[in-house]
Formats: C-alpha cells, sequence, structure tokens
C-alpha cells in the first residue's frame, strides 16, 4: 500500500452541498461519500468533476407483446460510469422502483467496489422498470431480449458486461447471452455473468457475495480481537446474499440469533436453524410460518444487542431515525446502500465498526470477474480455487482498507472510497484526456 495517497499540491474539492436533496436519494447517498473522500484526498477538480459524472447514460423504450396480445412499453435504463479501468462491470435490475438516479448510484457504486478489491473493471448499471411478479416467464423473456437489442451497442466482453441483480437471475443472464450472440453471429459467453454454470457460469457464483460477507465479518472480528466462535449475528434479508452469509457464518461457529425477510423477522437466542429456515424459504418463498422461533419485526431485529449485524435486503434500512437504536459492535453491508450518509456520524459516534458495501459484498463481482476469464480463457476451475481466490482478494481489499483507515485515521467507508478513487483516478491521470 502506497504510504500518501493525497496528491502534493492541488487544491482541496470543494463539494457542491446544495445539490444534496435528501437523505434516501442514493444518487446523493454515494456522491456524499464520495466528497468526503474527494476532500481527503485533495483530489484535483478537473479529475473530480470527470468522477462526478456517468461516462454514458442509455434509456431504451422495450415495446412487448403480452400472453393477451397487447403491447406494452417498458422503460429499461443502462448506465456506463466509468472504463478506464476495464470494461464496465453492473447487473441488470427489474423492478418498479426503477429510476436513472438510482441506476446512475449503483453504476457509481460498482466502479467504487471494482477499483476497492482492484479488479480490471470499471462500473454500470442497468433497469428496467416493470414489476417481474405480474409478467409470464415468455413475457418476461421478450422484455429481457428487447432491452438487450436496445443497449446491444454498449454490451460486450471488453466493453459492458451486465450480471443479475435484484429480480434477474441465471435464466435472464442466459437470454441475455443468447440475444448477443445471435446478434453477432457467434456464441459470447464473457458478454454476462452469473449465467448457469451449464452455459459457461462459473462455480461458486451464486455463493460468492455470502462468502464474501462471511470472510468480511472474520476480518472484522478479528480486527476487533474478537472470537469467530461464540459471537452473535443478526442478518436482515435472507435471500441469495443472506442464506449463504448465515450458513456459512454458521459453519464458522457464530450464532445467528436472528433473521428476517420481507414478510417477518425470527428472534431466537439459541440461535436460529439455518438450515430448517432455508429449506422453509425453498418451498413456501419466504420466512412467513417459519416456526425456529419468536417473531420479532424488522426494525427489532436492527436494534438487537449483537455483535454482528447484517443488513442484506434492500437500500435505506439504517437511516437517521434509527441508527441511534442499532446495538450492534460490526455492522457488515451485504446490501449495497443499507446505511444513509446521516446514520454513517450517528454510528461512528457510537463507536460501531462499519464494512461498508462497496468492501463487504464485493465477493459476487469478484467471482463475476472470475466468471469472465474463464470464460475467455475456455478453462473452467475447480470450486475450490475459485473460493480459494475469492478469499485472497477478499482478504487483501479488507487488509488494504484498514492500513489506510489507520493511516488517515477515518473510517472504513470513508478509506474503502479513497482508495478506490485514488486508483480510478490515477489512471485517469495516467491516461489523460482524450481530445
Ligand atoms: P434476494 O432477492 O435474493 O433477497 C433479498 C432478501 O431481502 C429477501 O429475503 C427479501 O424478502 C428481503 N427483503 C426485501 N425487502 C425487505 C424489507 N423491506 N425488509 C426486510 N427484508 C426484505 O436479493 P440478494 O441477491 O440477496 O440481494 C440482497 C442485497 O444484496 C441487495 O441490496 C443487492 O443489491 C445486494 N447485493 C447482491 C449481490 C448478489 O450477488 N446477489 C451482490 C452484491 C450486492
Amino acid at each position: 500500500m502506497a504510504t500518501d495517497l493525497r496528491l502534493p499540491a492541488n487544491k482541496i474539492v470543494r463539494p457542491d452541498k446544495d445539490r444534496f436533496l435528501h437523505e434516501e436519494n442514493p444518487f446523493e447517498a454515494m456522491m456524499s461519500r464520495f466528497d468526503r473522500a474527494a476532500e481527503l484526498l485533495d483530489l484535483e477538480p478537473g479529475i473530480y468533476k470527470v468522477l462526478r459524472h456517468p461516462e454514458k447514460q442509455i434509456t431504451v423504450s422495450i415495446p412487448v407483446q403480452l400472453d393477451n396480445g397487447d403491447v406494452e412499453v417498458f422503460t429499461g435504463h443502462r448506465v456506463i460510469y466509468n472504463t478506464s479501468r476495464g470494461p464496465a462491470k453492473g447487473g441488470i435490475r427489474f423492478d418498479t422502483a426503477v429510476t436513472l438516479e438510482e441506476v446512475k448510484a449503483l453504476a457509481a457504486w460498482m466502479t467504487w467496489k471494482c477499483a476497492v478489491v482492484n479488479l480490471p473493471f470499471g462500473g454500470s448499471k442497468g433497469g428496467v422498470l416493470c414489476d417481474p411478479f405480474k409478467l409470464s416467464v415468455s413475457e418476461l423473456e421478450r422484455l429481457t431480449r428487447r432491452y438487450t437489442a436496445g443497449i446491444i451497442q454498449t454490451l460486450g466482453p471488453d466493453s459492458d458486461v451486465p450480471a443479475p441483480d435484484v429480480n434477474t437471475n441465471e435464466r435472464v443472464m442466459a437470454w441475455v447471452m443468447d440475444t448477443y450472440s445471435m446478434h453477432v453471429g457467434h456464441t459470447v459467453t464473457g458478454v454476462v455473468t452469473g449465467k448457469p454454470v451449464e452455459m459457461g457460469g462459473s462455480l461458486g457464483r451464486r455463493e460468492a457475495t455470502g462468502r464474501g460477507c462471511m470472510l468480511s465479518t472474520r476480518e472484522a472480528l478479528q480486527h476487533l480481537g474478537m472470537p469467530v466462535a461464540g459471537t452473535t449475528a443478526a442478518i436482515q434479508g435472507f435471500g441469495n446474499v443472506g442464506s449463504v452469509a448465515a450458513r456459512l457464518l454458521g459453519f464458522e461457529g457464530v450464532r445467528i440469533i436472528a433473521i428476517g425477510d420481507r414478510s417477518c423477522a425470527i428472534h431466537n437466542s439459541n440461535g436460529v436453524d439455518i438450515e430448517r429456515a432455508i429449506e422453509h424459504v425453498r418451498k413456501h418463498r419466504s420466512l412467513e410460518g417459519f416456526d425456529g422461533g419468536d417473531l420479532i419485526t424488522n426494525e427489532e431485529l436492527l436494534a438487537l444487542d449483537v455483535d454482528v449485524l447484517l443488513p442484506a435486503a434492500m437500500e435505506n434500512v439504517i437511516t437517521s431515525r434509527n441508527a441511534a437504536k442499532v446495538r450492534a459492535r460490526i455492522i457488515v453491508e451485504g446490501a449495497n446502500g443499507p446505511t444513509t450518509a446521516a446514520a454513517d456520524s450517528i454510528l461512528e459516534e457510537k463507536g460501531i465498526f462499519v464494512v461498508p458495501d462497496i468492501l463487504a459484498n464485493a465477493g459476487g463481482v469478484t467471482v463475476s470477474y472470475f466468471e469472465w476469464v474463464q470464460d475467455r480463457a475456455g478453462y473452467f476451475w475447480s470450486e475450490d480455487v475459485v473460493n480459494d481466490r475469492l478469499r485472497e482478494i477478499m482478504t487483501k481489499g479488507f487488509r488494504d482498507v484498514i492500513d489506510l483507515s489507520r493511516q488517515h485515521k477515518v473510517n472504513m467507508r470513508t478509506a474503502a472510497y479513497m482508495l478506490a478513487i485514488s486508483r480510478v483516478a490515477t489512471v485517469h491521470r495516467l491516461r489523460g484526456i482524450y481530445a
């Protein structure tokens, strides 16, 4: 780790605070952290301006013939935030809450996340404003293919590589890959990650984000001199990230005393039986009706007296309204943006150690990177190799951030942003501005 990331002479950036309209706007949440790190880095104004703007924003109208013969037109976005370090990398979400602002924020987050763990990628994100639960499988397929056709100019293993995100999955990635391949005239597996293993996906990808959360938790406990076995944890969100993290933390001897999802939360001070809970969700699609503990609310889960709180559901769950009630010693952000910028200072005053999202949940994009590498090489790794290399990268990322946080006497989030921004800024300086 270089000792000082600050530039020797240039002016300190003066962030335009007037732009921050309200706490829960994700782009503002991201930008306020970006500004703080940019100030501490003495980032020169030119690069500051470049990094505050996405490279490209595409909005497409997506006509889809519904099963009943009607035609509906959906709106989709793809934002390429930054490609200075390599091809853009970022998921596609199908959701009723998709906005261009949200997609922009998520694309910027991907840029910083890839840089924190030093992957040779930039950041992007895509989203289609729709309610996927109201569409049939064939409608979803037509929507996916037409959206892919709409943004096809940006896609490609060397330019922009999507992955699954909220309400998209392996099957959706298979359609994106097929549509792209049909357009270019040959099979291109490396155009998406998070594909089925049978068609170029990577072993270990499905578990990678939860595994990364487990590794981050282990590092954080070790850093604070706390034993791993016997610590307690509460996990909000019991989908891909939350359930895998719960299982793997359980293997490490952590007692998971609460889990929660959209339907309810369950508390059991002796430890929730995670395998039973996973089986329940597999059968019933939610925790509703699970009898492995007492029912509590999601707000109560966030305020439990535990060693580790792992929000792994959605954005903006720890805000200025409830941050003071959090009693955990460590927060490991499995979700993207679970803590608002206004809550950061409250958590810091309380001495809570936060492993920020751009580090804690980077396991997913790390194994996506492995998938892209394997596709390009046409040579596939065993799951053990994937998991070992994931551990190396997550551990190194965690230690780089810790070093920087000590050096600059800042918290983990600010240090993670400083590390990411300095890496992206360095490449901009080296490449210069094309004109
Ligand atoms: P998922 O859809 O598999 O699971 C989401 C879980 O959150 C579900 O259990 C759902 O019931 C719960 N949830 C939704 N709304 C809730 C609410 N209001 N209160 C409590 N629980 C609620 O999604 P996932 O893939 O596990 O992703 C979870 C988070 O992790 C998201 O923020 C996502 O962006 C982030 N993330 C995921 C990955 C990945 O590889 N899957 C990678 C990085 C970050």
